[in-house]
């Protein structure tokens, strides 16, 4: 039996040996691929229940990886949180999108608001102004960017924060709070940060209309999102059943696989000049 243990010991701390390698291997890949553009930004829009067009889009990250392919943020965005690589990876994705925003208004489209997600390693005091220095550097309008955040950071619940916060909304910056119902922020508690969005995150929205519980959970948010004067984005809808429910809960926006996945930076470009409606 000790020497079972003893394998099982060994077998263990080799597959942890593995994965602190495979975890540095990507971080070492990561940092390369900052450097030989092997990152992009692909656009999936926000769509409004009550006019059917496209209000919005969230600018999401991959990763072309030249030998393992299209890598997916859930693998990479941890590894870049752990090694605090994400603040340099959040910096090259509001570079890009404001250099993308600004390429589209100087051919003349009409721009909804591009959502950045950010991370909470990247929410110090130095954000509002680094933030001022991107949308300057390429002449957009604070208004033309959103800002996704997570509980995680509200729940951190500094007063700085709401500091931070209220310096970015008072330079015109929207904040939208991100997977809303998987943390542990209380809807109540929402009252004290200027979030002018909130997102149901998909773990709800997939079981619509024929799960109680998560059609519960649904209403309670918008019903008290409403009250608190929040716009809500629907994530991961992908049924029309999905949409009418929502719709009918009155929902304000959808965003999931029903209208658009998320596509390179062209395609969103074709959806906005062809005026793609729901
Ligand atoms: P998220 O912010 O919750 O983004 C929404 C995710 O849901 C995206 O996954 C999107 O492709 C996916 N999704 C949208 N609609 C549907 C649908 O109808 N069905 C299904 N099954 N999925 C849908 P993605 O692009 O793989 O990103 C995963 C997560 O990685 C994001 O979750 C976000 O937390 C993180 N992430 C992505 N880009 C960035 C970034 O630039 N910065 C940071 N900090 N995190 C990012
Ligand atoms: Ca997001
Ligand atoms: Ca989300
Ligand atoms: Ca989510």
């Amino acid at each position: 039996a000790a020497q079972n243990i003893e394998s099982a010991f060994l077998f263990y701390s080799e597959e942890m040996n593995q994965r602190a390698k495979e975890h540095l291997r990507l971080e070492t890949e990561l940092r390369l691929a900052l450097v030989n553009r092997e990152l992009q930004l692909y656009y999936q829009p926000k769509v409004s229940l009550r006019s059917g067009r496209i209000v919005g889009a969230e600018a999401l990250l991959r990763w072309r990886h030249p030998v393992r392919g299209l890598v997916s943020p859930g693998v990479f965005i941890p590894v870049a949180e752990e090694t605090g690589l994400i603040l340099e990876l959040g910096s090259w994705v509001l570079e890009e999108a404001c250099r993308q925003v600004r390429e589209w208004k100087d051919a003349n489209l009409i721009m909804p608001t591009i959502a950045v997600n950010l991370s909470a390693r990247q929410f110090d005091q130095g954000l509002p102004a680094r933030v001022a220095a991107v949308l300057e550097r390429h002449g957009v309008q604070p208004e033309q960017i959103m800002l996704e955040i997570t509980e995680s950071l509200l729940v951190r619940g500094a007063d700085n924060v709401i500091a931070i916060m209220n310096e970015l909304v008072a330079m015109g910056m929207a904040l939208a709070l991100d997977d809303f119902g998987t943390g542990y922020s209380s809807l109540a508690y929402l009252k004290k940060f200027p979030i002018s969005t909130l997102k149901i995150d998909r773990a709800f929205v997939t079981g619509l209309p024929y799960e109680e519980n998560d059609c519960a959970i649904a209403r309670a948010i918008v019903t008290m999102a409403q009250q608190l004067r929040q716009e809500i984005v629907a994530e991961g809808v992908e049924t029309a059943e999905q949409m009418s429910f929502l719709r009918e809960l009155g929902c304000d926006q959808l965003q999931g696989y029903l209208f658009s996945q998320p596509v390179p930076a062209a395609d969103f470009e074709r959806m906005l000049r062809e005026g793609k409606r729901l």
